[in-house]
């Protein structure tokens, strides 16, 4: 279970301070598929950031399970980050210099740790007669199946993804949405997706909506 009690996350000072989360609370169940609705600017990625390990909140609670991760130092939460979550973003985050099979196995690399199912992951996604080749050399639909490749590696219990299907053609999109729901399914990994599409938010377990930095249901 992921529980997050009163976060808050404030950028800038002053005149250009912004509230970016205000007090947000809630909990997702091990296993669900929870879908974050809301409106351009309204906190999504702050929140996905800050449940990831990648931003720090200025106030509040984030634990999985027992672990809180607020107020870990920066050794502690990136070996959390690697060991626990996997992140699918909008534009891949791919390394540009790195093939796609490097890109997979960087994770595995830096928590030390065995890729178990290389190959197994990388039939799954279908990228095998991939793997030689540079993200650039590659669609969209196959960049972001190589992130998911990525985001697995290490075969966390989480997956954080933030609009992944955002910068993906219609087919693609259902493509990447349907593996998601494999994984959810399948696998029983508990799934975070931020969208603003209300068709995409419809298909998960449940939906958590933002406005404005705050949860209003
Ligand atoms: P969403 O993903 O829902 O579009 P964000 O979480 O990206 O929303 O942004 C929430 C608010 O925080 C917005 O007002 C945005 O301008 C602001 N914001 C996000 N990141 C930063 C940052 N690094 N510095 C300053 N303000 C930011
Ligand atoms: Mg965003």
């Amino acid at each position: 279970m992921i529980t997050v009690e009163k976060l808050t996350k404030t950028y800038g000072k002053g005149e250009s301070r912004v509230e970016a989360l205000r007090q947000v609370s809630f909990t997702v169940p091990d296993g669900e598929f929870t879908a974050i609705i809301g409106k351009s600017g309204s906190g999504k990625t702050t929140l996905l950031n800050l449940l990831g390990g990648l931003d720090t909140g200025d106030s509040g609670s984030i634990r999985y399970g027992e672990q809180e991760i607020i107020g870990l130092g920066d050794t502690a939460l990136a070996e959390f980050r690697l060991r626990h979550i996997g992140f699918v973003f909008q534009f891949y985050d791919l390394l540009p210099e790195l093939t796609a099979e490097e890109n997979i196995l960087l994770p595995a690399r830096l928590a030390k740790h065995k890729p178990a199912e290389f190959e197994k992951i990388t039939q799954r996604l279908g990228i095998v007669d991939r793997l030689k080749h540079y993200p650039a050399q590659l669609s969209g639909g196959q960049q972001q199946r190589v992130a998911i490749a990525r985001a697995l590696i290490n075969n966390p219990k989480v997956l954080l993804c933030d609009e992944p299907t955002g910068n993906l053609d219609e087919k693609s999109g259902k493509e990447v949405m349907a593996l998601l729901h494999e994984l959810n399914q399948q696998d029983h990994r508990t799934v975070l997706l931020v969208t603003h599409d209300p068709e995409l938010a419809a298909a998960c377990d449940r939906t958590i909506v933002i406005s404005d930095g705050s949860l209003v249901s």
